[in-house]
């Protein structure tokens, strides 16, 4: 039992409620998406990252501080060994609502039923283009047809309301706006596109010069579909609308141009052990030291996620101008 019971919530400065945690359990990936990763990437050695236990105790301090959903992503999470029972561990975690996983899609084929079967409700799988060709600029080592399968796979073990991430870059895939939520419709699942974030230190595009803002995004699907309002909150950045006569939801991730910080309910713990309490900043605190310090001390990794609170900042500071403002990679931090 608890010591400290009547903190079941984990509040900021600001009053914003954290109920919502992203683990990049590995910051390897099969995939060099151009805007993600460097072509040549050194990863981490393994005595630096989290094990699959520590993952999942730390997992349990959140849930046991409130934490109602949990997202497991990278780097590509299915790359790393011993992920089913990971997944099939944290899903037993009776407070959660929810355990979701991003992935690029490659391992589905082989994966989605036994993911399906560790209690993971649902998964967002990034697709940019649908173009084979295209998709191999942007992914550098991906294949299309495989993510293609891939997500026929995980409409076929079950996952319902999966989803697309697309990342748009101007004159790469941005003509494709209207042909990714065409194919959403067509397969009845729902769609998010992402404004790119300068996370990293990349080699193969000026940041600011592919910006292609949310805004143009919806004027071009306007010109093909209606999109209505909707209410409905995932407890995620998206902000969702409905493509009139369908099942399909196109979200929109902004973060340039619709500040989506004041309504922020979730905090990452990268693949090294650190919990990052903003994607735009810097501010961290290193839980690994502390359960490597004083392994099974449950109270003192609380009382840790408790005090970081006050350090969450009130907002992220990117500038497309001024880069890398944040060093670290998307895979690494838990995107
Ligand atoms: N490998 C998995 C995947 O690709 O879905 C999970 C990890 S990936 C880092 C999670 C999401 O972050 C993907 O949808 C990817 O497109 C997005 N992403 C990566 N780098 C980004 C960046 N610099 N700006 C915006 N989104 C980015
Ligand atoms: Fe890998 Fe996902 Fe990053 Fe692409 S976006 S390089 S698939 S981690």
């Amino acid at each position: 039992m608890s010591n400290s019971p009547e903190i079941t919530q984990l509040v900021d400065r600001f009053g914003r409620t954290v109920d919502y945690l992203r683990i990049s359990i590995t910051d390897r990936c099969d995939f060099r998406c151009v805007y993600c990763m460097s072509e040549e990437m050194t990863f981490l050695p393994r005595a630096q990252i989290l094990t699959l236990e520590e993952i999942n105790y730390i997992a349990r301090a959140f849930a046991e501080l409130g934490v109602k959903k949990i997202r497991i992503t990278g780097g590509e999470p299915l790359v790393r060994r011993g992920v089913l029972d990971l997944l099939e561990n944290i899903g037993k975690i009776e407070s959660l609502n929810e355990l979701v996983l991003s992935t690029n899609g490659s391992k589905l084929v082989e994966m989605a039923e036994a993911l399906k079967n560790t209690g993971v409700k649902r998964i967002n799988i990034s697709l940019d283009t649908l173009d084979a060709a295209k998709f191999k600029q942007i992914t550098r080592t991906g294949v299309l047809a495989t993510v293609l399968k891939g997500i026929v796979a995980a409409k076929q073990a079950g996952f319902e309301r999966i989803k697309i991430n697309a990342v748009i870059l101007k004159n790469r895939n941005h003509l494709e706006v209207c042909d990714l939520v065409q194919f959403a419709i067509d397969n009845a699942i729902d769609i998010s596109f992402i404004e790119e974030m300068p996370l990293g230190v990349i080699n193969s595009h000026d940041r600011a010069e592919v910006y292609y803002s949310s805004d143009s995004i919806k004027s071009d699907l306007k010109q093909k579909f209606q999109l209505n309002s909707i209410e409905e909150q995932t407890g995620g950045p998206s902000v969702y609308f409905k493509v009139a006569g369908t099942v399909t939801r196109v979200g929109f991730i902004s973060p340039h141009s619709a500040n989506f910080c004041s309504t922020c309910n979730r905090v990452r713990l990268t693949v090294e052990g650190r919990l990052l309490l903003c994607l735009g900043n810097e501010h961290s605190v290193d839980l690994k030291k502390v359960i490597r310090a004083s392994p099974g001390n449950m109270e003192k990794l609380k009382q840790t996620i408790i005090e970081a609170m006050n350090i969450k900042p009130e907002k992220h500071e990117f500038d497309l101008k001024e880069q890398p403002v944040i060093l670290r990679h998307m895979s690494a931090t838990g995107g």
